[in-house]
């Protein structure tokens, strides 16, 4: 009889809890899992899932006027913003529902509380102790606002979930994934959209070409999106916002979004107090098995602030689960990690950046496509979709592949198969293509450039997806 309550406590249940909770139980361990908010986390009630349904609703505005170039006479279109809201509470209640019944029948125990540390070996949930063998932080991260005068009448992308209208006028701070992704989201449901960056060129990271191509469509869609400039100050009259920037000049708006990146949940978690070393910035620091400088005390996703995606979370939960409860688990590999911005259009990548492999591979060259896809030329949308392969000559692999266009995640999931499995331009080239389609672009692409270092060359390797933070970083 062990003398602890559980073998195994997890903190947080969202992507990574959920998954270590329920594998951990399966393998035997006795599990509890603590949450203080819905199950599910951030993907499910405020993240990739509500996001990605209001993707899929911003679209449609285009589809209304591409129709008409096939025949159609659509009537005008009204767009009603809490039927959508009400439709997405529904359906994330219902996942909420799922995630329940998921950690029942695998014989999780659910607290439902706020978990904190009193020691290596305690977690306190309603004030009451538990003891438990190890301890997991799966507790994610939440949304960072910068201080300015005004920062206050700032909203985060949890609001814009729950907002009671569509607002008329959004200005959005912020050129990474949340920031675009709600340019698009209001752009596409009609709102005056003004986006701001303090760099030259958003998606900072990301490769070049790809992050131009996407800046030139948002721009075509109507996006007012302004480079090297940031929020100095907002005031508010009654409903309306007035922004100074830091240029001096001046938006008027109905609201703000600071979407500026995310800092990791630790703050009172007792973790400091348990021998946790932290970095600055609040995250966990872990070896390959996701062990912290204490052994009994454990982290994964976004909490240790590396690569803040969905998948990533759920296969460092199998890794973790598999190594301590189950039949051993290799390291996860970080390399080739495939990634989507759900903007208007979507950017979808995996593998290197030019900029990356041009650092890499003396001998790198890019194959580039910049073209009108074929349902264009009746719906008479003049969106362009690029495609882009880097091929390391050397080898013959190709080491990088992105891709801004409608459906460019789906596409790019396959082709992420492709990479890990370290295919060469050869086998692309002998790869037969599906037509009429864009994704066959990716298999016929013949004329290629040296690869350049562009914008991207003040990026150290391995920060960004694009790299795997285990790789080149040497770390
Ligand atoms: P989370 O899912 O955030 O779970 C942490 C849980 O811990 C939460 O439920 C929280 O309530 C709980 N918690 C925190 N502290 C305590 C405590 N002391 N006691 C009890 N419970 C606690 N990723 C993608 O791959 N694709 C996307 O399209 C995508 N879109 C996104 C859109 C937005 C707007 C945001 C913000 C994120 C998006 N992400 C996306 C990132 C993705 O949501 C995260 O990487 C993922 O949820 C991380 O999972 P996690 O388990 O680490 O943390
Ligand atoms: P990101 O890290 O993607 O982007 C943060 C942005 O804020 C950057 O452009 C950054 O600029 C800027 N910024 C940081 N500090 C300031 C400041 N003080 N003033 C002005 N701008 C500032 O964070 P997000 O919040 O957009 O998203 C968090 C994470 O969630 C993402 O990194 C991603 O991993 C995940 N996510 C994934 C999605 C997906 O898979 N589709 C969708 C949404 C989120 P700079 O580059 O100059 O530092």
């Amino acid at each position: 009889m062990s003398r602890f309550d559980f073998d195994l406590m997890v903190i947080g249940a969202g992507s990574g809890g959920v998954r270590a909770s329920r594998m951990s139980a399966q393998y035997g361990a006795r599990v509890a899992v603590v949450e203080k908010s819905a199950l599910g986390g951030t993907c499910v009630n405020v993240g990739c899932v509500p996001k990605k349904l209001m993707v899929y609703g911003a679209r449609m505005s285009e589809e209304f006027s591409d129709a008409a170039g096939f025949g159609w006479t659509v009537p005008p279109a009204k767009f009603d913003w809490p039927t959508l809201i009400a439709n997405k509470n529904a359906e994330i209640a219902r996942l909420n529902a799922i995630y329940g019944t998921l950690l029942e029948k695998a014989g999780v125990r659910l607290l439902e509380g706020r978990g904190t540390l009193t020691d290596p070996h305690t977690v306190e949930v309603n004030g009451k102790a538990y003891t438990t063998g190890r301890i997991l932080i799966a507790t994610g991260n939440k949304a960072f606002v910068p201080e300015f005068p005004g920062s206050e009448h700032v909203m985060t992308s949890n609001d814009m979930f729950f907002l009671p209208a569509l607002p008329k006028r959004v200005l959005i701070g912020g050129g990474g994934y949340i920031a675009v992704e709600f340019a698009g989201i209001f752009n596409g449901f009609g709102a005056e959209v003004t986006q701001l960056y303090r760099g030259p060129l958003f998606l900072r990271g990301f490769d070049d070409d790809a992050r131009q191509h996407l800046a030139k469509e948002m721009v075509k869609k109507g996006i007012d999106l302004r480079f090297n400039t940031n929020i100095a100050r907002v005031d508010k009259t009654g409903d309306a916002l007035s922004i100074t920037l830091s240029d001096g000049s001046k938006v008027e708006t109905g609201l703000v979004l600071a979407a500026m990146g995310r800092v990791p949940n630790t703050d009172g978690l007792g973790l400091e107090e348990a021998g946790v070393a932290l970095k600055e910035n609040g995250a966990v620091p872990i070896d390959a098995y996701y062990q912290s400088n204490v052994p009994s005390i454990y982290a994964l996703g976004d909490v240790t602030d590396r690569l803040q995606l969905t998948p990533v979370a759920l296969a460092e939960a199998m890794v973790f689960a598999g190594h301590l409860y189950g039949k051993g688990a290799e390291p996860l590999d970080y390399d080739n990690i495939p990634y989507t911005v759900f903007g208007l259009p979507s950017l979808a990548s995996v593998g290197l950046t030019e900029a990356e492999a041009s650092r890499l591979y003396p001998n790198a060259v890019v194959y580039v496509e910049d073209f009108r896809p074929m349902k264009g030329t009746l719906s008479g949308n003049d969106e362009r979709t690029l495609m882009k392969l880097i091929v390391d000559q050397d080898t013959d692999r190709v080491v990088g592949c992105h891709m801004v266009g409608p459906d460019a995640g789906e596409i790019v999931q396959g082709l992420a198969i492709a990479l890990k499995c370290g295919a060469t331009k050869a086998q692309f080239d002998a790869t037969v293509g599906i037509h009429p389609t864009a994704a066959e672009e990716f298999v016929t692409m013949r004329t290629s450039r040296p690869a350049i270092s562009g914008a991207g060359k003040d990026m150290p390797l391995g920060v960004h997806p694009a790299h795997g933070q285990a790789s080149a970083a040497g770390d």
